[in-house]
């Protein structure tokens, strides 16, 4: 097989967390991989307008800031809270020069899924002029339903769709990630339905490991698991999206080996299982 060029791979700074986000753009750059995503803890400490420069540097394209969201709360001086952090974050892209956070949009158990969703719909409504402002969009991910009772309440491409479409903002759109979409029967027409209406603004992968040891922090490498990423994939490009392919992986497992090696690691799944 012939294999993919890598100025389509862009790696999320989390992957390979125990690398400074220094550390990870000279790696990165010399490996020949096209892109990168910033998790703001990997800016703590640095002039961020800075680091993006030191960034494009080595020739990486800056796909996206991860993360905001986390708007819904059952008291109002947390959602405000929630809103003025949202802010920040977009200033932190603005700096950066991301164009677009990726919002983990986030759930209270303390009230209804519904009530959660009217929220983060509220929250990411309110944010419209600041991004409009800033330059910078939002891409809404849904989550898989596991993570439905703190983390977010938008758990289905359907619900991302319905809501992006009800905003109706070129400032808001979707990431969808495989790892949390791959077992959605629907999952074929809500990526073209997102793709049509132009919302498709994100496209992250990695794989679901079976057994799965622990629910958030044991994801696996493409190819290692039971999610058809080629499949996905064609689906995602059939849609109209031409942006980069993004390795978000977090594991207890991966970050404890050797970095370098996991990143041979990464670039042999992304052309062989991807
Ligand atoms: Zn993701």
């Amino acid at each position: 097989m012939t294999l993919k060029d890598l100025s389509k791979l862009c790696i999320h700074t989390i992957t390979t967390k125990p690398w400074t986000i220094e550390e990870a753009a000279e790696k990165y750059n010399r490996a020949g991989v096209g892109g990168i995503t910033v998790w703001r803890d990997a800016l703590e400490g640095r002039d961020i307008a800075q680091t993006g420069d030191m960034l494009r540097k080595h020739q990486l394209e800056i796909v996206s800031l991860c993360r905001g969201g986390f708007f819904p709360a059952t008291s109002e001086q947390k959602r405000q809270a929630a809103l003025d952090e949202n802010k920040k974050a977009i200033d932190e892209a603005a700096a950066l020069g991301a164009p677009m956070v990726v919002l983990v949009c986030g759930a209270d158990p303390g009230q209804s899924l519904s009530v959660s969703r009217k929220q983060i719909q509220e929250g990411i409504e309110s944010l419209i002029p600041y991004c409009e402002q800033q330059n910078v969009k939002l891409a809404i991910e849904p989550l898989h339903p596991m993570y439905a009772d703190t983390r977010s309440a938008i758990n289905t491409l359907a619900q991302a769709n319905t809501m992006t479409e009800t905003i109706s903002s070129p400032w808001v759109g979707i990431a969808v990630d495989v790892y949390h979409l791959w077992w959605d029967d629907a999952l074929q027409q809500e990526v073209m339905r997102c793709g049509r209406n132009d919302n498709l603004y994100a496209f992250h992968i990695c794989d679901w490991k079976s057994p799965t040891e622990d629910m958030l922090l044991d994801r696996g490498l493409m190819g290692e698991g039971c999610i058809n990423v080629p499949q996905i994939r064609e689906w995602v490009e059939k849609a109209g999206f031409d942006g980069l392919n993004e390795i978000e992986i977090f594991s207890n497992h991966y970050w404890e080996m050797d970095q370098d090696l996991f990143l041979k690691k990464i670039i042999n799944a992304y052309q062989e299982a991807s």
